[in-house]
């Protein structure tokens, strides 16, 4: 049974790891939330008191962003605890080229690097069902999905930084649909449709999308906004599309248009607003113009 660390016990990394346990991994993870620690060790983890002790051969991080995931790799003591010949696998959705830049880093120590993020939410976590974005090297890649196929579906899709650029892409698509599915639904609503019924007929017409399909009828419809999926962490995922268009000089109009729509929501939801709850701004936002 082989040993593994992994760094960032939080809504997705909790229950990837878990499934890493039940997969006969025996798995060294941190966390410094507390609550997060302890929910790991009930689930038959081995819990250590800083990233750097959870190094081993091979360190999967899920982490918010490439700001933490530098942080926790170089001024946290990772990078410094890792052998060389060790692999990091990056599953946070983290920005490309700067994930392309800790790659190098690491190969300066002689350590290996693939991106791994996924998309499937906490449903697809727990589930095992995640789609895995893979970018790296043949060799690393075929390294890390011995590890990570217990996880989903893995989709070697190129090199360093071709997951983090697709799974970004991914999400500037998902945010996108979800905000024209809601106005498209409130508009319906309006004019006296009932969302359920738009819903059903949408998801059998040239509409449907993710939104219409999943994100409506368990997170919005039954109004509980708890996919599990932040909206800061989904406009962090837009900023990181829209930043890797202008890095490449591509216009990106209805992309940095999402962008704004999304900042707007963000600074009049709580902090800790699931991205479901788009909606609850829209409805705010349309009820002004009501008459
Ligand atoms: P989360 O905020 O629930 O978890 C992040 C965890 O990282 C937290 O437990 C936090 O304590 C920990 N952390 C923060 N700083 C740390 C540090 N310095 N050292 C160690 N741990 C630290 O976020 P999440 O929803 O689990 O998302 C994690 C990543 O996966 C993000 O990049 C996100 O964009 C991506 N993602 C999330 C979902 C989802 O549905 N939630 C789906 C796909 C991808």
């Amino acid at each position: 049974m082989s040993e593994i660390g992994f760094v960032g016990l939080g809504k997705m990394g909790l229950p990837m790891a878990g499934r890493l346990v039940d997969a006969g991994f025996r798995v060294r993870g941190y966390d410094p939330v507390d609550a997060a620690r302890g929910a790991f060790a009930d689930i038959g983890g081995t819990v250590t008191d800083s990233a750097a002790a959870a190094a081993a051969d091979v360190v999967i991080l899920m982490l918010p962003d490439s700001d933490v995931v530098d942080g926790v790799l170089f001024d946290g003591g990772v990078a410094a605890a890792l052998a060389a010949g060790s692999l990091i696998i990056d599953m946070s959705s983290s920005a490309p080229l700067r994930s392309q830049e800790v790659a190098r880093r690491l190969d300066d120590l002689g350590v290996g690097f693939v991106d791994a993020p996924v998309s499937g939410g906490v449903s697809g976590a727990v589930a095992g069902t995640l789609t895995i974005m893979l970018g790296g090297d043949d060799a690393s890649a075929a390294r890390a999905t011995e590890v990570i196929e217990a996880l989903g579906a893995v989709r070697h899709v190129g090199p360093v930084g071709a997951g983090h650029a697709l799974k970004a892409l991914n999400n500037l698509l998902s945010a996108t649909h979800l905000w024209a599915t809601s106005e498209a639904v409130l508009i319906g609503e309006r004019f006296g449709l009932d969302p359920a019924t738009m819903l059903d007929a949408i998801n059998t017409s040239s509409g449907r999308s993710g939104s219409t399909q999943k994100k409506w009828p368990d997170f919005v419809l039954p109004g509980t906004f708890d996919s599990g999926f932040s909206l800061a962490l989904m406009l962090k995922d837009m900023r990181i599309a829209s930043d890797l268009a202008h890095s490449l000089n591509m216009p990106v109009a209805l992309g940095d248009a999402a962008v704004q729509r999304w900042a707007d929501a963000r600074d009049h939801l709580p902090d800790n607003a699931d991205h479901t709850e788009i909606v609850r701004w829209l409805r705010h936002a349309a009820a002004d113009t009501a008459h």
